[in-house]
């Protein structure tokens, strides 16, 4: 069977074929073809150089608003005119057989539509944190997927970095005991007032929604459960610039078990950028730990050694793998959904002053 109709036929015959698969040449089956969607900061220095790193995973096409960059990408990358795209003809990539992928790295409020249209295009998805503007969207863009039997991943890039796992790892064995608390918080100084980050329609939230996000990702993933009820308390010093969306926050959830985790996010300033966990018979956590690299960790008995990787590379080689062997896809849409679950209780609870519960997927 070829890799292209390998990727393109319908889940269940995909997994009963996969060992069949791996008999074709190494080059072509074992590896996916990512088109990226929306060339900002993200996609140009980070996701760009990630792909020529990756193992299964290849820049084969982009998707662009601005005629500027084709050339400069099909220059750098090698990416051949048949595979670049704008946002017009963006459904065209229905008839481009070498894309397997697309990467939507896009404004938060622009991921629903571009996925659905991807997944109507016949593509699997990667789509970049936070998953939507809403759960509603999100729980529309996993049918979506569903309907078109493509396959779904969130770009949650920390769940394949090592210090991360390693904690995960400790948190499973239970290695310290008991889980007690888990307090965890990311935040930066904003620059730009002028930026789609501090438009409520683009962002669908301030501070939370874009790295809050990782504070609550972390909670989940370490104490391997999900929050039942939040309390939330939203701090704004700065009431012009951020008219639109959430500066600080600081919040609370009651998890299933009955770990609390207490947690925070700011776009006033710089230097939060931590989790830690404590159990019964000791502590461990990360500090820096959500950047793109240099993440230190720490327990109660000593430091966490662990390689330095590319996060990137890691989470699309995973997606790929996922695509070409069928291994376990971690950060599924349900994943960005049961977030945005979350963050729609802490917004409940900034508004009306009262613990909110947490809606299950
Ligand atoms: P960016 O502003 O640098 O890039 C956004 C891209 O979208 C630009 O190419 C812009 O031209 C394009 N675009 C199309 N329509 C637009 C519109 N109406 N308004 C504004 N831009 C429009 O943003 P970024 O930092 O690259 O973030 C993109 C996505 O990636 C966001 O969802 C963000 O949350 C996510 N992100 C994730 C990480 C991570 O570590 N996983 C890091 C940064 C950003």
């Amino acid at each position: 069977m070829k890799r292209r109709e390998f990727l393109t036929a319908t889940s269940t015959f995909a997994a009963a074929s996969a060992v069949g698969y791996h008999g074709f040449g190494a080059e072509d089956s074992e590896t996916v073809n990512f088109a990226l969607v929306g060339l900002g900061k993200l996609a140009t220095n980070q996701l760009a150089p990630a792909l020529q790193k990756t193992k299964h995973a290849k820049l084969k096409g982009i998707v662009t608003g601005t005629p500027a960059k084709e050339a400069i990408w099909m220059d750098k990358y090698g990416i051949d005119r048949r595979h670049v795209y704008n946002y017009e003809n963006y459904d065209k990539i229905a008839q481009d057989e070498e894309i397997d992928v697309i990467y939507i790295v896009l404004p938060n409020g622009m991921h629903h539509e571009y996925t659905i249209r991807a997944a109507a295009a016949g593509k699997h998805v990667l789509c970049e944190k936070p998953m939507a503007n809403s759960a509603q969207e999100c729980r529309e863009m996993i049918q979506a997927c569903e309907k078109a039997d493509r396959k779904l991943a969130i770009g949650y890039r920390c769940q394949f970095e090592p210090h991360h796992q390693h904690c995960i790892e400790l948190a499973r064995q239970e290695t310290f005991g008991d889980f007690k608390m888990v307090e965890a918080g990311f935040g930066f100084k904003i620059g730009d007032p002028t930026q789609w980050r501090l438009r409520k329609g683009l962002a669908g939230g301030g501070a939370l929604m874009d790295v809050g996000i990782y504070a609550l990702q972390a909670c989940r993933y370490i104490t391997g459960k999900e929050p039942l009820s939040i309390t939330a308390q939203e701090t704004k010093t700065d009431p012009k610039k951020f008219a639109e969306v959430d500066e600080t926050i600081a919040w609370t959830m009651e998890m299933d078990g009955g770990a609390v985790c207490v947690c925070d996010t700011t776009y006033n300033f710089n230097g939060v950028n931590r989790f830690r966990a404590y159990a019964d018979e000791g502590w461990f956590g990360l500090q820096p730990a959500f950047g793109y690299g240099g993440i230190r960790g720490e327990t109660s008995e000593g430091a966490i050694q662990m390689e330095q990787v590319d996060h990137f590379a890691a989470e699309m080689d995973a997606f790929a793998k996922h695509l070409l062997f069928d291994e376990p896809n971690r950060v599924p849409g349900e994943e960005g959904l049961r977030d945005l679950n979350a963050i729609e209780a802490i917004y409940r609870s900034i508004s009306s002053g009262k613990l909110q519960p947490v809606a299950a997927v």
